[in-house]
């Protein structure tokens, strides 16, 4: 049973805002943060690619 965060009150699963009070869940804020967290990593390697190849591209 997801909790709400603001209220504590308790939701049945897979519901994505809270009954009482409207806010988002904390189990789908949780996968949203998850989501945002990966496309950050994706951006970090896809830079690191993009400055090792400025580097070997790049005069001295
Ligand atoms: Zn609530």
């Amino acid at each position: 049973m997801p909790k709400c965060l603001y209220c504590q009150d308790e939701n049945p699963p897979q519901e994505a805002e809270c009954q009482n009070c409207g806010m988002p869940l904390p189990a789908l804020a949780d996968t949203a943060g998850a989501r945002r967290q990966r496309s950050f990593l994706l951006f970090c390697i896809a830079l690191t690619i993009f400055c090792a190849v400025m580097i070997l591209w790049l005069p001295r």
